[in-house]
Formats: structure tokens, sequence, C-alpha cells
């Protein structure tokens, strides 16, 4: 029971490519994320679930019912778009009262039901109010009860945070993964914020130049990355990719050298994220002389910019650095338990 693309591709007009041969299958009740770059397709995606975009090939799937043939409203599901539209002239109230009323529910019903999902979304005090007297948080809200009041079986929502400053879209995104765990509706929801996927999704789609690259819970998106892709995608600052060539168990690029195990020979692209590098106070046995080139504090943490020979890389200190400076030597672990290796040519995770 859920839903599932099954090779669906889209082909614009004009010959724009935007989805090739996706196939995703998802349980009810996830919230799936579709995660990735801008022009990745993500939109298409979701508006071919919805059925607002026909797909060039292929077939969606609800519960074993094949949809994709049917028109948006019979498919049961809600979207809440970036530049959500509510009906300027109506006040909060009948905008969420909006898709019961269209649906014929009776009059005592819809009362309810409208304040059930207000109080949900700590709204009940605005229903009275016209969207033009909300803030852009509150309205962003009154579009996600207008999407849901209706129980869809699905809530597709298409950037839906975007347009919301800083902290409330820090304080929706909270809002958003309660009322999941607390509705258990499915959604799907599109984002190129690699951070609001990580800490909403149940699972991630990451979507490039219209293919699925990798569909997975967060934690295995981070540390287990399935290509070169979405390690670089996911985490800030980026993992550091070195190309180099492996032999006989020592990774070599240029004059930086590392141990490594269980890996051929050969070249690859070996990646350690800035955090699981480990800063060592002088040298040790391990340690890989840097050199420091530059150095960021982003309170708590410091940025160290370092270079040995071709070979640059990120590294993020959560602790004090006490007097380094530019142009310091410092002393640097790079543990086998955190490196990552990718193919030079396709840029898949070996394994
Ligand atoms: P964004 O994050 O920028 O919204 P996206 O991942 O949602 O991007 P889509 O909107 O799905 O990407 O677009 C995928 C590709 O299809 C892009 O190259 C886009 O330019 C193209 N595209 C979208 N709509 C059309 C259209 N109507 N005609 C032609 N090309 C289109």
């Amino acid at each position: 029971m859920g839903v599932s693309f099954n090779q669906v591709s889209k082909v614009f007009a004009d010959g724009t490519v935007a989805l090739n041969k996706l196939s995703l299958e998802f349980d009810k009740g996830e919230f799936v994320i579709l995660l990735g770059p801008s022009g990745s397709g993500k939109t298409t995606a979701c508006r071919i679930l919805a059925g607002l975009e026909e797909a060039t090939q292929g077939s969606v799937f609800v519960d074993e019912r094949d949809i994709t043939g049917l028109p948006p409203r019979e498919r049961n599901m809600s979207m809440v778009f970036q530049n959500y539209a509510l009906y300027s002239h109506k006040s909060v109230y009948e905008n969420i009262a909006y898709p019961l009323r269209v649906r014929k529910i009776a009059k005592g019903n819809i009362d309810s039901r409208v304040k059930d999902i207000a109080r949900v979304l700590q709204i009940e005090d605005l229903l009275d109010r016209r969207p033009s007297q909300l803030s852009g948080g509150q309205a962003q809200r009154v579009a996600v009860a207008r999407a849901l009041v209706w129980n869809p079986d699905i809530c597709l929502m298409d950037e839906p945070l975007s347009n919301l400053d800083a902290l409330l879209r820090l304080q929706t995104r909270t809002e958003l993964k309660r009322l999941h765990d607390d509705l258990g509706h499915t959604f799907v929801f599109v984002t190129h914020d690699q951070e609001e996927a990580m800490t909403l999704g149940t699972r991630i789609a990451v979507l490039n130049e219209g293919e699925l690259v990798q569909f997975d819970i967060p934690r295995r998106i981070y540390h287990e990355p399935a290509t070169r892709f979405v390690a670089e995608f996911i985490g800030r600052p980026a993992m550091n990719i070195i190309e180099g060539e492996i032999t006989e168990g020592l990774f070599k690029a240029d004059v930086f050298e590392v141990p490594v195990t269980g890996q051929p020979d050969g070249p690859v692209a070996m990646g350690i994220r800035p955090e699981q590098i480990i800063l060592k106070d002088g040298p040790t046995d391990e340690a890989i002389g840097f050199e420091l080139d530059m150095l960021e504090l982003v309170e708590p943490d410091t940025l160290l910019f370092v270079n040995k020979g071709n070979a640059s890389m990120v590294v993020r200190v959560m602790r004090d650095v006490g007097d380094l400076v530019r142009g310091s030597q410092i002393h640097l672990e790079i543990p086998h338990r955190f490196q990552h290796f990718f193919e030079i040519g396709d840029g898949r995770r070996r394994l």
C-alpha cells in the first residue's frame, strides 16, 4: 500500500527532459522529500503525482490503483505551493472551510473540522481575519490547514516554506513535523534545502537532472551517499573530495598521502566530511601535516581551510583552536571509518 512512480518520464514540448524514468515507491504515512538542485525535476514529479502534468511515459499507482490518467479532482490529494493563493475576499475560516463545502460536507461537520485543524495549527484566533491581515507564517499555516482539513490521501507541498524568513521557516518546519507525527498523513515535500530535507523526511529522494540518484533515510543519505553528487550536495560545508590514486593501501594525490583499507589499486575520488577530520595538538603516527591557508570563525565552530600540495580540504572544528594563524602547520587525522570512495568516471560509491 502506498505510492509508486513506475519509469515515469516527462519530456516537454521544447524537448526538455524534466524526468527520466523515475521509479520511486513509498508507503502511506511517510514524509517523503523530493530534494535536488534547481531544474532537477522535483516540481515536475510532484505535479505528475497531483495530475497537474501528464507523464510522457510510465505510470503512477496509489494503493495499487493506476491513477496515471485520472484528473486531479479524482486523486484525493491536496497541494500547497510556494505561492499559496488564499482567497483574499474570504475569511480564514471560509478559506479553510472551502474544500469541505466543495465536497458537500454537512454544515455541522464543517464547523468542527475547521476548528479542529485550526487548533492543531494554532490559528484558532485568526479565523475571523482576512488573508491580508495575516503574517507570512500565519498565511502559510492557513494554507496548510486548508490542504489538510478534508483528509486527503496525500498532501503535496512544493517549497512551501521558501517565502518565510529564516526564523519563521525554522518554526514552521518544526510545526510541520509535529503535524505529521500527530496526524499521520502522507506528505510529499519538494525542497532544494538539504537541512529541511534532513529534518523533515522519513525518506529523501535525491534527484539530479531528472534522475533519481538515491532514495533512503536521512542518516544513510548523509553517511552513505550513493554517489559523489549526493555526497557533495548534502552537508555544509560540503564533503571534501580529493581525486587521486590508490597503490597498495596508500591513497596519493600529489604530495598528500593517507593509508586506506579494503580498496583496490587505481584512480579514485576520496571523500571525507569536514567535521570528521580530527585536529591534533601536534604530530602523531596517524596525523598528516597540512598548511593552514585560512580560518573562519562560524560560532561555535571554526572552519580551517588547509592545503597539502594540490590537495585542499575544509576542516570543521567544534572547539577553540587557540592561536592558529594563517601559514601554521597543523596535524590532521583522517580516520578510516569516515573515508568514502567514489569512482572517478560515474561518481558511484565504491562498496
Ligand atoms: P526548482 O527547484 O528550480 O523549482 P525543479 O527541480 O522543481 O526546479 P522542475 O520545475 O521540475 O525542476 O523542472 C525540471 C526541468 O524541466 C527544468 O529544466 C525546467 O526548466 C523544465 N521545465 C519545467 N516546466 C517546463 C515547461 N513547461 N516547458 C519546458 N520545460 C520545462
